[in-house]
Parts: C-alpha cells; sequence; structure tokens
C-alpha cells in the first residue's frame, strides 16, 4: 500500500467518524432515534425506560397484595362490597350445611346424631377400625384433596379415624378413665357427645414418619408443619393449637383437622382463631 492511498483511507476515515459524532451530538438526532425506534419499537423499549417498567411490575405486585385506598379506582368501592357479600353469603352457606357446628365441652351433640352422608375415605392407616373411616361427603372429598396435594409434595399423610358414633366415643372414653383416671382422660379424649369426630367433620391425620401415631412430634415433621399450614386451603383447621388449651378445652393436637369450609377456614388460619373465637366474633 502506497503512502497516497493510506491517506486518502486516512482521511475518509476521518470524515466517517466526523459525521458519526455530528449524528449522536446534532440537535437534529430524530435521524438516528428515528432508527432505534424503528428497529425496535417505541421508547419505551430502550434499557433505561425498561427499569421503570420493572418497577411498575413490582408495585402492581405488591398493590394486588395490598392495594392502598386511595390509589383505588372509585370503580373498586362497588367490588369490595360485592366480596364482603360473597364472603358473608359463603360463611352463610357453610352455617346452613352444619359445617360451622360447635361440638365441645360445653356443647354436646346428640347421642343419636349421626351424620346422613358419610362417605368412606380412601387413605387410611391400615391398622384401625374400619367404621372410622368416614366423613361427610364434602369433608371427604376436601380430605381427598389435601392429601393429593401433600403427594405432589412427596409426603404421605393418611388418617386414623374421622367418623366415631356416640358409643364408640363411650367405648374410647371409658377405656381411658379405667387407664389414667377421669381427670386425666378429661384433657386429651371427649366424653361421649362431646366428641366432635361424631359430627363426621373431623379427622385424625398423621404420616409414616412417626410411626402413623397421634403424637405432638407429628407437629414437627415436614408432613405436619404442611397441614398446618395448607389446611385451610382445602377447608380444614387445626382444632387445638398449642396453647389454646383454655379456649378450647382440650390439648395441642397437631393432627386433629376439622373441616369448615374454605372460607370460615382461611380466616381462622390468617387470624390465628380458634373455632370457639371465630364463631363468636361471627355472633357479634
Ligand atoms: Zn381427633
Amino acid at each position: 500500500m502506497d503512502s497516497k492511498r493510506i491517506k486518502i483511507l486516512i482521511v475518509v476515515s476521518l470524515m466517517v467518524m466526523e459525521g458519526f459524532v455530528w449524528t449522536i451530538t446534532s440537535p437534529i438526532s430524530a435521524w438516528s432515534l428515528g432508527i432505534i425506534g424503528g428497529a425496535d419499537g417505541p421508547e419505551k423499549i430502550i434499557i433505561s425506560d425498561k427499569g421503570t417498567e420493572d418497577r411498575n411490575t413490582q408495585k402492581d405486585n405488591e398493590d394486588l397484595e395490598n392495594p392502598p385506598k386511595e390509589d383505588r379506582p372509585p370503580g373498586d368501592e362497588p367490588a369490595q362490597t360485592e366480596n364482603e357479600k360473597t364472603r358473608k353469603a359463603l360463611i352463610q352457606e357453610a352455617k346452613e350445611k352444619g359445617l360451622l357446628i360447635l361440638v365441645n365441652k360445653q356443647h354436646t351433640v346428640d347421642r343419636n346424631y349421626k351424620p346422613e352422608d358419610l362417605k368412606e375415605i380412601r387413605y387410611y392407616a391400615p391398622d384401625r377400625s374400619a367404621s372410622s373411616r368416614y366423613m361427610r361427603a364434602e369433608a371427604a372429598d376436601a380430605f381427598h384433596k389435601l392429601v393429593e396435594a401433600a403427594a405432589l409434595e412427596n409426603m404421605e399423610l393418611v388418617m386414623t379415624t374421622a367418623y366415631r358414633s356416640y358409643d364408640f366415643q363411650k367405648t374410647l372414653f371409658d377405656n381411658y378413665v379405667a387407664k389414667e383416671g377421669e381427670e386425666a382422660a378429661n384433657r386429651y379424649s371427649a366424653k361421649p357427645g362431646q366428641s366432635e369426630h361424631q359430627t363426621g367433620l373431623s379427622v385424625d391425620v398423621t404420616s409414616a414418619s412417626v410411626g402413623y401415631q397421634l403424637t405432638d412430634k407429628f407437629g414437627e415433621t415436614k408432613e405436619g408443619i404442611w397441614l398446618a399450614e395448607h389446611a385451610h386451603l382445602f377447608g380444614f383447621i387445626i382444632r387445638f393449637p398449642e396453647g389454646k388449651e383454655a379456649i378450647t378445652g382440650y390439648l395441642y393436637e397437631p393432627w386433629h383437622i376439622r373441616y369448615v369450609g374454605v372460607e370460615a377456614a382461611t380466616e381462622i388460619y390468617e387470624q390465628g382463631l380458634t373455632l370457639e373465637e371465630y364463631l363468636d366474633q361471627q355472633s357479634e
């Protein structure tokens, strides 16, 4: 390459570079922006704006969880009322179906009461009474869904006892009294007529990790923790929570769940209530 050609090359290069700088710094830079806009769409796509988009998306998520009142468009107010109506209607429906029945040491169930819609449970510990393998149909279906959801997370949950007749409860209680005396038996077992197992809405749940026993240790297993955190999604509550003995009349039972329907169960779970407290609140 001779020196003349090199000079020409340098001059041409300088011209190109100058042209480029002019394009970028020129006040009439719509040309270059136009190219960008044409290839990538509107200015929103430009990286600096994308940051704004991300922040907006994040804010939308936060807003969904906790909508600030002043940000709500006026049209949302009726929707809130609508939700409240739906909530009340669902609670009322649960009440009418008898799902919110209160059975405890103060509120007994009639000796002759037996639910008419008992349905057999599919998932059970094999060495327990087959006659206790039933729940009211809606509760049984919900229990099946709960067990199947746990199985998807590699956890095996089974029931030991669900429905118990008045006479079966009487036999159980009499046996406990014979073994440990009535005072002790009263703290962990219900007298006949005082057990919500007779309603067909309760079920005792356990897993292989505790040898299918009903023990406090179940509450510390991954299955027990999962149950406590997810039962409400299927309409169940941990009926005798830890530290609530004075209200429920029973010691902590991480294995005993009670069906009340999804709406009530979710409210009870979110507010950390017992069924007794929740029903008190409802009647106010
Ligand atoms: Zn139980």
